[in-house]
């Protein structure tokens, strides 16, 4: 990766997430559940470097590359998305911005621009980067120019799996030890709880497996956001399935009581095939966390609801861009089966 520099040459294309895209008025089209933070992709004529084989956008997966997860993400010229996204910010439709990166040589120089113009244009809005591992210098830069939180996807909850999907055994650059050394440095960069990461569930880890990493994330500061494996035609996982519901809901439950501080990997029991049984909470406790829906809505950075990013508006929700219904509730009641 290219060292920080002063003098950058203007960005001319940006990717936008649809949904963005229609809150900001440069496309016209029906939202279920209007995104509260705009999603820009860094634009990359030709693939990613690196080879996560969920990702549309891999170097050696055939997908379209258009998208991100099963959300498109059509090209903009940058000056028109930036004056759009001052509107939105100011009508109060944008409460963030997340910018997420390729993997690629000039990548610092595009983030560190894209954030300037936003900022440049008086756009006063939290900003977040989630990008690869960069080194402190890097970070610092982000910081620097006016990034507010720093992502560091790490996707998978254990080394054997992070080698599978992202690292040597994918051909891609990650390595599971580097990840977590970046995040950790993120957190004395930006600040406690001004780090996230993104851990994906359905590539093959048992509940325990994720429920164990969580807690690390915690521990360490670092805010784990979920999301549910989404399998895209033409990249190597076209053929897996989504996770259970039932084994996502439990997830995100013990996400929740972990990042509240109401429970603890240590208090939460496990069945010997890694499945949940008890959250080491009352069930009082639990049936009121449930009833309230919240662990159940999309977790990541303040603002960042992410509509339909796995799920079609049909169903079923993985992640509720808002609150879900009294019906809704019902029915994730029921999924979330045999805890105490
Ligand atoms: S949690 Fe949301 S806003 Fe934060 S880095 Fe991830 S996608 Fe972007």
């Amino acid at each position: 990766m290219e060292a920080p520099q002063r003098t950058r040459t203007a960005i001319e294309k940006i990717r936008v997430s649809s949904g963005s895209a229609i809150t900001l008025g440069l496309i016209k089209g029906f939202l279920n559940a209007k995104p509260t933070t705009t999603y820009l992709l860094t634009y990359l004529k030709g693939k990613c470097n690196a080879n996560c084989t969920f990702c549309p956008q891999a170097r050696t997966n055939n997908s379209n590359t258009n998208r991100l997860s099963r959300v498109t993400w059509p090209i903009f010229d940058a000056n028109r998305v930036f004056s759009s996204l001052a509107d939105s910010v100011q009508r109060g439709n944008t409460l963030r911005v997340c910018i997420q990166a390729l993997n690629y040589p000039n990548v610092l120089h595009d983030l560190l621009t894209i954030t300037e113009e936003i900022k440049s244009n008086g756009i006063t809005v939290p900003i977040s980067v989630s990008c690869q591992p960069l080194n402190n210098d890097e970070m610092k830069t982000l910081k620097e120019v006016g990034v507010d939180r720093l992502g560091i996807p790490l996707d998978a909850a254990t080394k054997n799996i992070f080698d599978r999907v992202k690292g040597n055994l994918a051909g891609g650059p990650y390595i599971w030890k580097k990840h977590h050394e970046a995040l950790l440095n993120a957190v004395k960069v930006f600040g406690k709880g001004k780090t996230s990461t993104h851990l994906i569930v359905g590539l093959g880890e048992t509940e325990e497996e994720m429920t164990r990493e969580i807690q690390w994330c915690v521990v360490n500061n670092i805010n784990p956001a979920l999301f549910a494996l989404t399998p895209i035609p033409k990249t190597a996982l076209e053929y897996w399935t989504q996770p259970e519901i039932s084994h996502y809901r439990r997830v995100q439950l013990a996400r929740y009581l972990i990042v509240k501080g109401q429970t603890k990997f240590d208090k939460i029991v496990f069945r010997k095939n890694g499945c949940i049984t008890s959250f080491g909470v009352s069930q009082e406790v639990l049936s009121r966390i449930i009833e309230s829906g919240t662990p159940f809505r999309t977790t990541g950075c303040p603002n960042c609801n992410r509509p339909y990013y796995n799920e079609k508006p049909s169903g079923p929700i993985y992640n509720f861009p808002i609150q879900p219904s009294h019906d809704e509730i019902k029915e994730i009641r029921s999924q979330i089966q045999n805890v105490v």
